[in-house]
């Protein structure tokens, strides 16, 4: 026996081994197998061996495909698990927070404020007395209707009401109840536009006669100046902390 002649049967074993599927642990293997030609063994043992090595590779490559895929399958299920729970707790967040506003009808008109000129405080920039609170907040600071209604009054000279509101909104709620927003730098809403409490109606500001950056904010019984009530005792009795 030479190796000329052994050595097709050794690439036939690996090509056979290769067919059936051995990948990258074939690699090895096979280099092994071509090794062991220069070797001074007889070539048929070498042969044998490189086979029986071979075979072995491929039943501990196949035992880590099937350890593989078990795991994959584990990772898959897990996956899935953590899918299905992060789905449900997407539910769960979408579902409160439409809960919440459905049960809540009043809401602060701006989220983060320092209180400043209150309702009914005196004082040389009105002409009678405050007829609002003021929220200072910084220019561009969205605006929210405190409750649902509809739009009445939007645009500048206070939509009506005089100059000194600079660019002011006007919501009906309805029960003879309205709400303003004045010193606006922005009205995103027009007349006859139908919102719902907490929707963004405009960006705060600092137009008209107005003294620093801050919201204008009034609770009438009509819609005209000159029917303020006290904004912050009807928020809060309308369940608003403020
Ligand atoms: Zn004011």
């Amino acid at each position: 026996m030479s190796k000329r002649v052994m050595n097709p049967a050794v690439r036939t074993a690996a090509v056979a081994l290769a067919t059936a599927g051995l990948g990258a642990t074939l690699a090895a293997g096979a280099g092994s197998a071509f090794a062991a030609e220069s070797k001074a063994a007889p070539v048929a043992t070498t042969a044998a061996a490189a086979v029986k090595a071979q075979a072995e590779a491929q039943a501990k490559a196949a035992a880590q495909v099937k350890a593989a895929h078990a795991q994959a399958a584990k990772a898959k299920a897990a996956k899935a698990a953590q899918a299905a729970q992060v789905k449900a707790a997407a539910k769960k967040a979408a579902a409160k927070p439409a809960a919440a506003k459905k049960a809540r009808g009043w809401v602060k008109p701006v989220t983060s404020y320092a209180l400043s000129a209150s309702y009914n405080q005196g004082g040389a920039m009105w002409a009678h007395k405050h007829s609002g609170q003021d929220f200072a907040v910084p220019v561009g600071t969205p605006v929210k209707a405190a409750g649902a209604g509809t739009v009445v009054k939007a645009g500048p000279n206070g939509g009506g009401d005089g100059p000194a509101y600079g660019n002011a909104i006007v919501v009906r709620h309805g029960n003879g109840t309205y709400s303003q927003y004045a010193h606006l730098s922005k009205i995103k809403v027009h007349i006859g536009q139908k919102v719902a409490a907490g929707q963004k109606i405009a960006l705060s500001g600092n137009t008209g006669n107005s003294s620093g950056p801050h919201l204008h904010f009034e609770i009438r019984t009509t819609p005209n100046y000159g029917s303020a009530v006290n904004p912050m005792a009807f928020l809060r009795s309308h369940g608003v902390g403020i």
